[in-house]
């Protein structure tokens, strides 16, 4: 048996009354950008359906991409047949025939074109009582069936599917604006990215590099990661900042147990600045809740205090076995535990202050000379475009 299309299923953005034609806008580009390495396939749309016409092509490779995604909840590979009942029912009985393990099947029939004769019900039992005489032994379980065959009568055609395979939901990328993700090496921030691209934004990156403490290495492990996150979301601009000076001043102006607030506070500085030029709406942390010390509530205030950007924490409330099933999923984890150090592991204070205060966070960076630090951090940082298709990457100052 073979397909001629696959059906779309939309998540919950349909409900988005006025806004919804940008949604189903954006999604179309971010399945038609999915779809071109199937050099015979093409995407079509048809009152609220979104097709996907195989034309020979094989579908599994295509939901494999498809579910890469977001914004689509579930996946139907169809057979298309001109609306006549003997055509539809031999579809049907392919359909049955093509799956393992089904004793027990309904039909479900639907019918958009009403030009078409029969009504869905006798649909359902002409259908039904073909299946029942040509696949035995099988039963009709109108409650919990092994298979709900979907029949659909429309003006072009009538369309016969079993499966469902499931989408990763969430909200077409490109449709939420635009957020920069804190991206360091470790397991949290690629999953926070990914989470992040699931709620509709567009993301880019920043990463803070303290070469020589931190390896080139180290910093292609991170272009990595965002290597990984463009299966979802499309092409990412990372941003790479030099950090060293930084660190190394906080390192000899403060005290010890305060360098990771100071060191967390200058990247948000950062980040705001690089956001602002970028049009970036919010930062995104691979934060959670009383993980490490500079994660609890204590310590997100001191830290917080120095930007007014909303800062998303999509991790806040996951366990760390959670975050890590997440990134197996996803793919990045094997990359995140590369042994490669990052800034904060090479500058890990013995004792960090679990409740940092503000006034005395401040009084330490006075003794900085914070403008210029930031200003030229700032300036040096390296953009770097990271793209689904291709680990070749194009680098320039910002
Ligand atoms: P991760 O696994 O993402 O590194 P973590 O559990 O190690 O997180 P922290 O080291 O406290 O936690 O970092 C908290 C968050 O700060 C990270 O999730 C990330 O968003 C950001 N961050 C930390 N280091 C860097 C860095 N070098 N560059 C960019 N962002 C960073
Ligand atoms: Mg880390």
């Amino acid at each position: 048996m073979s397909f001629d299309v696959i059906l779309l299923r939309f998540g919950e953005w349909t409900l988005k009354g006025k806004n919804k034609s940008v949604f189903a806008k954006k999604l179309l580009e971010n399945v038609k950008e999915k779809c071109k390495e199937f050099s015979s396939v093409r995407i079509t749309q048809e009152h609220g359906r979104m097709f996907v016409e195989l034309n020979g092509q094989p579908y599994e490779p295509v939901i494999e991409k498809l579910q890469e995604v977001f914004g689509l909840v579930g996946f139907s590979p169809a057979i298309r047949v001109k609306n006549d009942l003997e055509a539809i029912k031999k579809a049907a009985l392919s359909i049955v025939r093509g799956e393992k393990n089904v004793q027990t099947f309904k039909v479900v029939s639907k019918r958009s074109n009403k030009k078409f004769p029969i009504r869905s019900l006798a649909l359902n039992q002409q259908i039904g009582g073909h299946i029942l005489a040509n696949a035995q032994p099988i039963r009709v379980d109108v409650h919990q069936p092994d298979l709900s065959v979907y029949v659909e009568v429309r003006s072009t055609g009538t369309y016969v599917y079993g499966k469902d395979v499931p989408g990763l939901g969430g909200l077409p990328v490109g449709t939420s604006g635009k957020v920069l993700l804190l991206l360091s090496g470790g397991i949290d921030s690629p999953v926070a990215g990914y989470l992040s691209l699931k709620r509709g934004v567009e993301l880019e990156a920043i990463h803070f590099h303290s070469y020589p403490y931190t390896s080139e290495r180290a910093k292609q492990k991170v272009i990595d990661l965002a290597q990984i996150l463009t299966r979802f979301g499309g092409k990412i601009r990372l941003h790479v900042v030099p950090f060293t000076e930084i660190q190394t001043e906080i390192n000899k102006h403060c005290y010890e147990s305060y360098s990771i607030t100071i060191m967390r506070r200058m990247m948000l500085r950062i980040a705001e600045a690089i956001a602002q030029r970028r049009k970036a709406l919010a930062l995104v942390t691979g934060e959670s809740l009383g993980q490490v010390a500079s994660q609890t509530l204590e310590s997100m205030n001191t830290i917080n205090a120095v930007t007014h950007l909303p800062i998303l924490r999509p991790l806040i409330g996951l366990d760390k076995q959670e975050i890590i099933t997440i990134s197996k999923k996803i793919g990045t984890y094997e990359t995140s535990i590369l042994p490669y150090e990052d800034c904060c592991t090479v500058f890990l204070p013995k004792a960090p202050k679990t409740k940092p205060e503000k006034e005395v966070a401040s009084r330490l960076e006075s003794r900085l000379d914070m403008d210029r630090l930031i200003k030229e951090a700032v300036e040096q940082t390296e953009m770097i475009e990271v793209k689904p298709e291709s680990p070749e990457t194009f680098s320039y100052f910002s």
